[in-house]
């Protein structure tokens, strides 16, 4: 049985509690330097149930870098698009490599191994493009952030965009790498742009809980993907959604799961809650440390592994 709202309250702030008695907060993001300069020690941690309601932890109103879970929103966005014609560019196989790898691209010849890492993300994102201003793709990202989440008030931040935009040579390299395989439809200056500002949209732990609801099938939540591709893209956060820590994140918490360099976690328990967790401090994986932790404490706390 699902414990009741205010078991659950009460569970966040234990949680909350735990997680500042911690000594090991990890490392914020070091290689993009508007990240770099984030206070490790922060943390909130938001649940959004089947009736709607939200329930919180810390600092559950402030606005974060949601960095790669941007992936789950282009990924939703170019499945309503194109389809299931994406899959003929990127591959749904859990990539067991750091998010942003060149060598495995290499080896599979310009087919990322799926649509969470970088070079997936960036073939999903030159999906959604495709022959439209790159101004008219982001804004498309933007809103379906703000749909999912029921709040107009979700913003990119400049200063992170360009923080990255300067700094992002790998992404670069990446980029060039497809198009030398045909696996990008614009130039990478094109699919980069919109690519490293959807990664810089800000949201809170309350927003991305919320944003979630469709994608653990619960009541109320807009319709923007059908049931039956919402159930696909939590298979993807459940074996690609951490990269190489991914089998990790099923063993200790059991849930799909979705990372970002900013330290933010979305975390799908289907037909029950979506679950936001922040902390930007990570681990050697790029996921969240104090974040990871704090979604393995829920997971046993409330029974809701899927196994
Ligand atoms: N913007 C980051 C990058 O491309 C996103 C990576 C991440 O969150 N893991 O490197």
């Amino acid at each position: 049985p699902t414990p009741h709202g205010s078991q659950i309250s009460q569970t966040l702030q234990d949680i909350a509690a735990e997680i500042f008695r911690q000594d090991d907060w990890g490392q914020p993001a070091q290689y993009i330097p508007e990240l770099a300069s984030v206070d490790p020690k922060q943390f909130a941690i938001s649940v959004c149930l089947n009736d709607g309601k939200v329930l919180s932890a810390g600092a559950a109103d402030k606005p974060f870098s949601i960095q790669s879970v941007s992936k789950v929103f282009t990924l939703v966005a170019a499945l309503g698009r194109v389809g299931d014609q994406l899959w003929s560019r990127v591959g749904r196989e859990p990539s067991g490599a750091t998010f942003d790898s060149v060598v495995l691209l290499e080896r599979e010849q310009g087919q990322p191994r799926n649509p969470f890492i970088n070079a997936g993300a960036i073939v999903t994102t030159d999906s959604l493009l495709c022959k439209r201003e790159p101004r008219t793709a982001l804004a498309e990202v933007l809103e379906l952030a703000r749909e999912m989440a029921g709040s107009d008030d979700i913003f990119i931040n400049k200063k992170v965009a360009r923080s990255e935009t300067e700094t992002g040579s790998r992404n670069v390299a990446l980029a060039h790498y497809l198009k030398s395989h045909g696996n990008l439809l614009n130039s990478p200056e094109r699919t980069l742009g919109v690519y490293f500002h959807q990664c810089a949209i800000e949201m809170t732990t309350e927003q991305l809980a919320k944003a979630g609801r469709i994608l653990a099938g619960l009541s109320g939540a807009p319709r923007v993907i059908s049931r039956h591709h919402a159930r696909r893209v939590n298979a993807l956060m459940m074996t690609c959604g951490h990269y190489d820590g991914s089998g990790d994140f099923a063993y200790r918490v059991g849930l799909p799961g979705k990372s970002g360099v900013g330290g933010g976690l979305l975390i799908i328990a289907p037909r029950v809650a979506s679950i936001a967790v922040w902390s930007p401090g990570l681990n050697g994986y790029g996921n969240s440390h104090a974040g990871t932790r704090a979604a393995a404490m829920l997971s046993k706390a409330t029974n809701w592994s899927v196994f």
